[in-house]
């Protein structure tokens, strides 16, 4: 698959790197790892604001929409317009729906068709692959 956003791998960890992201967000948004559960610094954050790619800082999530969902990862019932791309994802002997950045492909998370209405769906992600930003001033 072909994004707007295109960098190597050397320079994707130069910037991660510099934005002080987490250890593990090379290897969750450019290599499909997930981060163990309960571990993620947004997994129980409940400020107000806007979840971004960690990579290349497109807006993902409003903080609205982030519901607890007890998995031990950053939930959410509805992504932004456009934001993100779904990829089937066959690994683990099952099939799940990968979603990954619309802009430069990081991988996220998952999305699973059992969150809150009106959804239904539930959007569980890596805190490693999101940058959040307070709306407070
Ligand atoms: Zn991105």
């Amino acid at each position: 698959m072909n994004f707007p956003i295109q960098k190597t791998e050397a320079e994707w960890q130069a910037l991660l790197q510099a934005k002080g992201a987490e250890p593990g967000a090379l290897q969750v948004t450019r290599h499909a790892a997930t981060e163990r559960p309960f571990t993620g610094k947004y997994n129980q954050q409940w400020t107000d604001g806007s979840y971004h790619c960690i990579c290349c800082g497109a807006t993902l999530f409003s903080a609205h929409t982030k519901f607890d969902a007890g998995c031990g990862w950053p939930s959410f019932s509805q992504a932004l317009p456009g934001a993100i791309t779904e990829v089937m994802d066959h690994s683990l002997g099952r099939v799940r729906v990968e979603t990954v950045c619309s802009q430069c492909g990081a991988h996220l998370g998952h999305v699973f068709e059992d969150g809150p209405a009106p959804t239904g769906l539930r959007y569980c992600m890596n805190s490693a692959a999101l940058d959040f930003t307070s709306s407070q001033p």
